[in-house]
């Protein structure tokens, strides 16, 4: 049972990787790069000399062709690769890979993907859920309307945080699009994870605090520099958080779980949080209570995933041993 599995070197795609070869899965990596995957292959090592996992480059995700070789024989997919930051000057330069990575690996899987059963597809609760809404209880059937139209109306001058929520929403949209115009033609099914802020200890090769893929280096900043881009730690409520282990163990039962097919599913260990939570966790002191912010349902998850989540300390607890052994 091979398993293809796109943004490879990223943070979310190494566990990913992690919790399929332990379950017995052959992995079939793909990165922008022959040099990115030199370092999966050196950390899976025992892995790799068995042939369980198998580095491919693709080069850059947005040329529509990108996947057409990686996704032949393969059994399933995951589809985690997506640029992750908030650091964009056009809307464009992050819409673009985004939507044209996820359509393309549908092309893909559509045209030379003949053993496919199953392509998960990693969105986010950016997709679900507006920037500056304060609602509860937010289901699978929200969709992150305003930052697609805040990114229309203001071009370059957008939020950053609505142009990768646009990036998120416009991905997921045209990827259910394509999905239903082709239902016809297409043997896989297909199910979409929308995760919150994902926080926990890397797999990936990390050189340096600068080179921690994004949400990390948020926590890092927050809980070490007491840096908030501009938020309120107090006050500001973040949505909902999840362990980057839990977030994979949740793509490995979204593969194996039949009944997950056809949906979109949000995981979430808790919501919502503000940035003081993470600090006072890990000065040792307990975080306060908050009523404040939107809280997401995940009634879905619990009765087709099934998920124990780590708690905030757990996730705390091993980013800091991590970062303790870093010598950060
Ligand atoms: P990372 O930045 O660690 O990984 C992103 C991966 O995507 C990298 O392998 C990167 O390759 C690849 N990628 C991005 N753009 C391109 C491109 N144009 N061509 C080729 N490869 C590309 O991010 P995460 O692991 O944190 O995120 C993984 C997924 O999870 C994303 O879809 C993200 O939106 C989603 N997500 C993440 C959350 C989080 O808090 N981290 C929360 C919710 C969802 P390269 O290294 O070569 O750039």
């Amino acid at each position: 049972n091979t398993i293809l599995i796109t943004g490879a070197n990223g943070f979310v795609a190494s566990w990913v990787i992690d919790t399929l070869l332990k379950r017995g899965y052959t992995v079939r990596a793909a990165v922008r790069t022959e040099v990115k995957g030199q370092y999966i292959l050196e950390q899976f090592k025992s892995y790799s000399e068995t042939g369980k996992i198998q580095v491919v480059a693709v080069g850059d995700i947005a040329k529509e062709t990108a996947f057409d070789d990686a996704v032949k024989d393969v059994d399933g997919i995951i589809h985690t690769a997506s640029p992750v930051h908030l650091g964009s000057g056009e809307p464009s330069e992050i819409i673009e890979p985004a939507v044209n990575g996820t359509l393309g690996i549908l092309k893909s899987a559509l045209k030379f993907g003949v053993s496919v059963k199953r392509i998960i597809v990693t969105s986010s609760c950016a997709a679900v859920k507006e920037r500056q809404e304060t609602r509860t209880n937010i289901d699978e059937t929200s969709w992150n309307e305003s930052s697609i139209v805040e990114c229309e109306e203001k071009g370059k001058n957008a939020h950053p945080l609505d142009m990768y929520s646009a990036s998120k929403t416009i991905a997921e949209k045209r990827a259910w699009e394509f999905v239903a115009e082709h239902a016809s033609e297409i043997k896989w099914d297909f199910v979409v994870i929308t995760p919150p802020w994902i926080f926990g200890p890397p797999l990936q090769e990390v050189t340096s605090v600068e080179t921690l893929n994004s949400s990390n280096m948020y926590w890092y900043k927050a809980v070490f520099e007491g840096n908030f881009f501009g938020a309120n730690p107090e006050t500001d409520p973040a949505h909902g958080w999840i362990d980057v282990r839990d977030a994979a163990e949740a793509h490995a039962r979204a593969l194996e779980e039949p009944t997950a097919g056809g949906e979109r599913i949000i995981v979430c260990a808790g919501s919502p949080w503000v940035w003081q939570d993470f600090c006072d966790i890990a000065q040792g002191v307990d975080p306060k209570i908050h009523s404040i912010g939107n809280t997401f349902n995940t009634a879905k998850e619990h009765s087709i995933l099934g998920l124990e989540y780590r708690t905030m300390k757990e996730m705390t607890d091993d980013t800091l041993a991590y970062i303790t052994k870093k010598g950060w």
